[in-house]
């Protein structure tokens, strides 16, 4: 909605102007102050798909074709040709006899494999996926790692905002998004730090944790365990047990929580360039194995006991921090915060207090004391092959924002306990994700000392969404935010018919 509201009122050949312009010059420009205010009309969730913003009018839906023959797929797009061969293989899981999942392993070729599988759930369906891509992407590359059973994949734009500006090195920051206005957003919040000299990103503490769950017949020996555990004189023989798992893997403490008779053991490891998920399991296993000799009665109930915690909202990870902690910092100067930002440093942090801090408290948050934290985490994950599901904790956010220099500028910070990122392992190494890690600077494993990608990658994570903190909360200071919405982001499309 806001591209058309371009269009329309600052007319193509400026907005074109806008995109192709250098970025240097962007940030020393002072004449994009109208469309500042334009691009920052952005809530905290969009109110209307991507899409139909854009008006990019959908053809009207396929009449329901019961089964899709292999020809009618050749048609569209006659880069995947199924062979006779391959017609009896899509017959025969169709019909049940071979299993879908077996296919990559049957037939030794991987692009083959998702076709046929695809053309057989079309034709079990009787859904067509057209829209959603087969050819163009590795399929190799997934295999055993990333994802299985695949039939093609979804494409997500990126866009990218920068330079930003942290510890006196700039980024171009890659994300992956279907929420109009929000590169832009974090675009603008990007050119205020920028003119501002810059953040500051310290690294607090760097581990991922994970926490099995064990039992016992009493509550007394699984107090004996804690005991044991927490006891700094057997920390070096569990570390030596610990650290036997990998390279990177460096166990830095065990933190133990007891519910009757079961401990939950909440180890905490250095992990290099990984989000070592898999890492701290496996050294975890290892200390379990080690101690049954010990604690014979000690039952393994669960490798992961929820006291990690992973992929869930928990208070733990934004005490205790998992992954890692980061706070970043900026000032942002008075002028800029005018002049770029459209409002002023007194209400800027008369909002954040009423917004990110009481707001949320009366909201009962847990790490949710920020604007639209999560908006910049998903997007700069999903760009570069973190796993989005991590999102959760990793957008705990607590936003501050104070009146410095006798009231003249800004300081803004956000402080995020629980920031998983990796730059080896998972997703990280597919082609495209491993594009953004490359343009980010902190691809693979660092050659000077490892863990320096990924301590990277979370500046970068904190500095994104200082950016975007900077950016929406101003646009929302500035009063205009519902009134944007209502006139330039308002759907004129009858969705129920889409959808029906
Ligand atoms: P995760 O633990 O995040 O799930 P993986 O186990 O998939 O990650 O990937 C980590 C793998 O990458 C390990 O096998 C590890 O030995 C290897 N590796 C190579 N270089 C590094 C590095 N600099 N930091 C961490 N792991 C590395």
């Amino acid at each position: 909605a806001s591209f058309i509201y371009l269009l329309g009122f600052f007319g193509i050949d400026f907005v074109q102007s806008l995109i192709l312009r250098p970025q240097t010059e962007v940030w020393n420009s002072e004449d994009d102050d109208e469309v500042a205010d334009v691009l920052l009309r952005k809530e905290d969730a969009r109110k209307v798909p991507c899409g139909q913003a854009l008006d990019c009018s959908l053809p009207p839906l396929p009449p329901p074709a019961p089964i899709v023959t292999v020809q009618k797929v050749l048609d569209e797009k006659p880069v995947t040709v199924l062979t006779e061969e391959d017609e009896e293989i899509i017959k025969s899981v169709v019909a049940g006899t071979t299993p879908s999942y077996s296919l990559e392993s049957k037939l030794g070729d991987c692009k083959r494999a998702a076709a046929i599988r695809r053309e057989a759930l079309q034709r079990l369906t009787g859904k067509s996926l057209e829209g959603l891509p087969l050819d163009g992407f590795d399929y190799e590359s997934i295999l055993g790692q990333c994802c299985e059973m695949p039939v093609g994949y979804v494409q997500i734009p990126v866009g990218i905002a920068g330079p930003l500006l942290i510890n006196g090195r700039e980024y171009s920051v890659p994300m992956a998004t279907t929420e109009g206005c929000l590169v832009a957003s974090t675009n603008r919040g990007c050119k205020a730090i920028h003119l501002s000299g810059g953040a500051t990103s310290t690294l607090l503490r760097d581990g991922m944790t994970r926490a099995p769950v064990v039992r016992f017949g009493t509550a007394k020996r699984a107090a004996d365990l804690k005991l044991y555990l927490e006891d700094p004189d057997n920390f070096d023989t569990l570390a030596v047990v610990f650290n036997r798992s990998s390279r990177f893997g460096r166990l830095q403490g065990i933190k133990c929580a007891i519910a009757g008779k079961n401990l939950y053991l909440r180890f905490t490891c250095t992990t290099g360039d990984a989000m070592g998920m898999n890492m701290v399991s496996k050294g975890v296993q290892n200390v379990l194995d080690f101690l049954q000799t010990d604690f014979p009665d000690m039952d393994v109930m669960g490798i992961s006991g929820n006291f990690c915690s992973d992929k869930k909202p928990a208070a733990v990870n934004w005490i205790e921090g998992r992954g890692k902690s980061v706070v970043c910092e900026a000032i942002i100067k008075g002028d800029v915060v005018r002049k770029v930002l459209k409002t002023t440093v007194e209400s800027l942090v008369e909002l954040n207090m009423l917004k990110n801090l009481t707001g949320s408290a009366m909201a009962g948050a847990l790490g949710g004391f920020n604007a639209h934290a999560s908006n910049i985490v998903t997007a700069v994950y999903i760009a570069t092959g973190q796993d989005p599901a991590q999102n959760v904790e990793s957008s705990h956010c607590i936003t501050m924002m104070e009146a410095v220099n006798d009231g003249k500028d800004l300081h803004i910070s956000v402080t995020m306990p629980s920031i998983e990122v990796g730059t080896v392992g998972g997703g990280t190494q597919l082609a495209s994700q491993s594009a953004c890690l490359n343009l980010l600077g902190v691809k693979g494993a660092s050659k000077e000392s490892a863990g320096a990608n990924s301590r990277m990658l979370a500046a970068v994570v904190a500095g994104a969404v200082l950016a975007g903190e900077l950016s929406l909360m101003s646009a929302l200071a500035a009063g205009q935010l519902v009134k944007s919405h209502m006139k330039y982001n308002r759907s004129n499309k009858d969705v129920s018919k889409a959808s029906s």
